[in-house]
């Protein structure tokens, strides 16, 4: 089956009782079981629930992957990944990330012992000589948030391969329609469904997909022994929401084309990160590892950080909040948003600057949202 295909059924048969076409939430903490031992494959929802097993088959199958687990957060999935790590252990990171990613390696795992290392994004030489004896894992995000570089998974795969380290790469951004990291090597896909798999910035949720038996078992039991799951409604929101991924991700790519070439040629900005424009450093490895471009855009104003507080409060169609990949076109100020979390001197030296904008463009009319940009911009 083909992507949409899958979108829509994988995962998902009709009712037995009912012949209900849609997966039923099952709102049920608990299962009735005939005897000891005998019950018909669920026992407590914390474990399983009928309505997150087909959200977690339907999220493996579009990602191409064995096995797909659903947490209550993004986070919570990345937590989940990192429970296979121990004391004394240590992550080699791509340096531009989610503020909260590293957060987390900093201001929590830090504390059990484990340590990061960050590097330049696309410099493959640099991850190489990051890796120390004692290096368990390569942790990428790509295209990255909020800068949109790009990392060669398929060479860091090979690199980390040769020495029996797990590649995690956080698809967040591209979504499985337009990017499947296992085909390229990943070892372990990591997602906030927070964002496009659920489309409708209704549901926090999180999702791994991968395919090594071994690596899914030790997380599952993590996922059990720690418990952040996502509700029955969470989860069938979510399944919903995956139906329709394939029409909105070419929404979403169509009107970033023409936003980051409107902005491109715009007099108040200095500069334009979308992977499909041909300007971008990472433009050719963006053709050949993804299927599409995305619908993330940021740029830097030219102007000051005031000029970009008053711009922000302007915009009548984007609206100023964080979060991305909801129907509907959001800005924010990463500097303060998502990425207030990074001491202000990392940020800078990453050139994530106060004068930086992320745009998650929306599938509004397209007339409407470049119309927002030029007024706002004017
Ligand atoms: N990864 C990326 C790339 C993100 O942008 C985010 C959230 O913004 C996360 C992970 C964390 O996801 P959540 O907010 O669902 O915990």
């Amino acid at each position: 089956m083909k992507f949409a295909t899958k979108a829509i059924h994988a995962g998902q048969e009709p009712d037995d009782s009912t012949g209900a076409i849609m997966t039923p939430i099952f709102q049920t903490s608990t299962y009735v079981q005939a005897g000891l031992g005998e019950n018909k494959g669920f026992e407590y929802s914390r474990t399983s629930n009928p309505t997150r097993t087909a959200l977690e088959a339907c999220i493996a199958a579009i990602e191409n992957g064995k096995y797909g687990l659903a947490f209550a957060s993004g986070m919570a999935a990345e937590s989940a990944i990192l429970s296979l790590l121990s004391s004394g252990d240590h992550i080699v990171s791509c340096d531009d990330l989610y503020g909260g990613t590293y957060r987390l390696f900093e201001r929590v795992m830090r504390r059990y012992g484990v340590e990061a290392s960050y590097v330049p994004v696309g410099n493959l030489v640099a991850y190489e000589q990051a890796i120390r004896p004692n290096t368990k894992m390569i942790w990428l995000e790509t295209p990255t948030n909020p800068l949109l570089g790009l990392v060669d998974i398929q060479a860091i795969a090979e690199i980390a391969h040769r020495r029996n380290l797990l590649v995690v790469v956080d698809n967040t951004f591209a979504s499985p329609y337009f990017q499947q990291p296992l085909k390229l090597g990943a070892d372990i896909v990591v997602h906030s469904t927070t964002k496009y798999i659920n489309g409708h910035s209704d549901v926090i949720g999180g999702a791994l997909v991968l395919n090594n038996e071994e690596v899914y078992q030790a997380i599952k039991f993590y996922q059990n022994a720690a418990g952040s799951v996502p509700s029955p409604f969470d989860s069938w929101l979510t399944l919903r929401g995956i139906k329709t991924l394939a029409v909105r991700m070419r929404q979403h790519e169509e009107n970033a084309r023409t936003v980051a070439k409107f902005l491109a040629e715009h007099p108040r900005v200095e500069r334009v990160y979308y992977p499909g424009l041909p300007s971008h450093p990472d433009h050719e490895l963006a053709k050949r590892q993804m299927s599409g471009f995305g619908g993330m855009v940021s740029f830097q104003f030219k102007g000051t950080h005031a000029d970009v507080a008053q711009l922000v409060r302007r915009f009548k169609v984007f609206a100023l909040a964080e979060s991305l990949g909801g129907v509907e076109s959001l800005v924010c100020h990463p500097a303060s948003m998502t990425h207030g979390s990074i001491p202000q001197e990392i940020r800078e030296a990453r050139g994530l600057t106060d004068t930086l904008l992320r745009l998650s463009v929306g599938i509004e009319d397209i007339e409407d949202i470049i119309g927002d940009l030029e007024q706002v911009l004017r």
